[in-house]
């Protein structure tokens, strides 16, 4: 803490003078609000009621013995009494010698003898006792977070509460800082490098508050809280946390989210502000290029939105909300492109809120574990679908699913999928298992375990999103998958970015070289298509060739 806000703390600490005697009050108040705030009580009940209200921000409590009502051992008494109450230092104004035993038994902090003599040292016992006790308090809570050096999060949120009363004009924003993937650094790479992620990011959270008065603290594993005077930005701070930790661990690409709650009001408690932020953090998930996001109300509305979405599932999966769309792929080594398959996406058809695409929805349910039933639903609906067109002699594609990280964790999930092709006259040929890439970096061998059993069963397995997360190139040489599909963000920019084109060439040779097929999805437009083409990649799929359509539709698009 710097020292300007020393000052403002110094001039804010208020002192209670509880007297019943007028005169005493007065005396004693003139000699302390040079440089105390003081407050008065008439008697034992008053004094109650305001130490009730305020024990936060009292800094001392002058109390006399003798009163009617209450008197000053029985206000002693209750404040020692109470667990909120009893750090509060406490003078008792005395006029018997023989009181003193009494209340340091009861714990009094020091004396002061009446009648009132040197101001002088009346302020400075009053000083010093506060002093001593501020000292006491800051190392009963200060318990520092070893790693990082910040504060613990207990004492954090005391302290902004502090911040907040000595400091009542200013605006602060209430920041939650997050290390995206940060358990995915620890499953890679181990304890002792994750650990020293996170203390560079601490590190680099206390430069940065060197020069904005604020305070922060390490909160869950790799969630940090800070307090802070109000910031037009803070994108200083993310470059900052990305230098130091690319200083020192080359190889990291670590990237981290700020939510923002502005200006906080001071009518919503300092727990709330930091579920703002953290309400705010959390609509940056999976959101690559924006790293920063303020709060606004609407979001709360969102997570209201998301709470209907996850209560409605079991409703809509009965009255068959969901659709399976299909998007076509295509073979392009020879001189025309060749349909060759396509993929199941999944749409909610909801009944107040219409169509919705699977970007809002799936993250929700990904959350939860309510995937796995949806899953479920959408690889029946397509099995049902390719049976159907078999009958009719329509189509004999094999169809692609997409399968979430967390089905992989089911037993049966073979099973279940081997049952319901049996039961429609199909095999596992004819279904191709998209897995996307992320869910290849969480436990890599459980997951060879569980993807080499789908092979075994006879399934095919595409790695979706390549290139999109932390994966390498070797993954490829780890997984048995068969076929690898480049993340769209490559083919976005494979025809304006020389280097983009390059490193997709050189996936292209691996796969190759590995005898996996290449699979290129988000074509949008020829010029991609054409590169793509040129390159020897032998699978597209993207709007330049259609969008997923309705199985309807498709059969109508796409049947000879
Ligand atoms: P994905 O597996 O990467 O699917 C491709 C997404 O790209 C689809 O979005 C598709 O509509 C979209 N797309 C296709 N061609 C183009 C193009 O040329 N340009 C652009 N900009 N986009 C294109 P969609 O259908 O919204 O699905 C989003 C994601 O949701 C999918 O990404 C997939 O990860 C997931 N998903 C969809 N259905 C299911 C499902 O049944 N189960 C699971 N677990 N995930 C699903
Ligand atoms: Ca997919
Ligand atoms: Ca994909």
């Amino acid at each position: 803490m710097n020292d300007n806000f020393n000052d403002i703390q110094h001039l804010n600490r208020i002192v209670l003078i509880v007297d019943d005697e007028a005169v005493n009050r007065e005396i004693l108040g003139a000699m302390l609000e040079e440089e105390f705030t003081v407050i008065f009580a008439a008697d034992g009940e008053e004094a109650m009621d305001i130490i009730e209200d305020s024990y936060r921000r009292l800094s001392c409590i002058l109390l006399d013995l003798v009163m009617p009502g209450p008197d000053g051992f029985t206000v002693l008494k209750r404040l020692k009494s109470r667990n909120e109450l009893k750090h509060i230092p406490v003078i008792v104004l005395t006029s018997e010698q023989e009181a003193e035993v009494k209340c340091l038994k009861l714990g009094a902090a020091d004396f002061i003898k009446k009648p009132y003599s040197d101001p002088e040292v009346i302020r400075a016992r009053v000083s010093r006792t506060i002093e001593l006790s501020e000292d006491r308090e800051y190392i009963r809570v200060v318990q520092k977070d070893e790693l990082t050096g910040l504060y613990s999060r207990q004492f954090f949120y005391e302290y902004a509460r502090t911040m907040d009363i000595y400091n009542k004009d200013g605006e602060t924003d209430a920041v939650v800082l997050d290390v995206e993937h940060f358990h995915l650094i620890n499953e890679m790479y181990g304890r002792g490098p994750a650990d020293e992620v996170l203390f560079l990011v601490g590190g680099a959270i206390r430069e940065f508050l060197e020069t904005t008065e604020g305070i922060a603290c390490r909160s869950d594993a790799d969630i940090f809280l800070i307090y802070i005077r109000h910031q037009a930005d803070y994108s200083e701070l993310i470059k900052l946390i990305e230098k130091k930790v690319s200083a020192v661990l080359s190889s990291f690409h670590i990237r981290v989210r700020i939510g923002v709650y502005e200006k906080a009001m001071s009518n919503i408690v300092m727990e709330q502000r930091f579920s703002y932020a953290r309400v705010a953090s959390n609509t940056l998930r999976g959101k690559y290029g924006k790293d920063i996001a303020f709060y606004d109300p609407g979001m709360s509305e969102r997570s209201i939105y998301q709470e209907h979405l996850i209560s409605d599932i079991h409703g809509a999966l009965k009255n068959n909300e969901f659709e399976v769309y299909y998007q076509p792929k295509f073979r392009i080594t020879g001189d025309e492109p060749v349909l060759c398959s396509a993929e199941a996406l999944v749409r909610w058809r909801h009944y107040e809120y219409g169509l919705i695409k699977p970007d809002e929805f799936l993250p929700v349910f990904e959350k939860n574990g309510l995937i796995r039933i949806l899953d479920r639903y959408v690889w029946k609906k397509t099995i049902e679908q390719m049976r159907e067109w078999r009958e009719r002699a329509v189509f004999t594609l094999p169809v692609s699913v997409n399968v979430s990280r967390i089905d992989l964790y089911d037993e049966d999930m073979c099973e279940y999928l081997l049952d319901c092709l049996k039961e429609n006259g199909l095999a596992s040929e004819d279904i191709y298992l998209e897995i996307t890439e992320s869910a290849y970096t969480d436990d890599n061998d459980q997951l060879i375990k569980a993807i080499n059993k789908l092979k075994a069963a006879g399934f095919k397995i595409e790695m979706d999103d390549f290139g999109s997360g932390y994966s390498s190139l070797n993954v490829i040489t780890e997984m048995p998958i068969d076929f690898l599909k480049l993340d769209m963000n490559f083919i976005k920019r494979i025809n304006e970015d020389e280097k983009v084109l390059h490193i997709v060439k050189l996936i292209i040779d691996m796969a190759k070289f590995m005898g996996v097929t290449m699979v290129a999805e988000g074509v949008e437009v020829e010029p991609q298509y054409e590169i793509l083409r040129e390159n020897g990649c032998e699978i597209v799929q993207g709007f330049y060739f259609s969008k997923p359509l309705p199985a309807m539709e498709f059969e109508i698009c796409f049947a000879d």
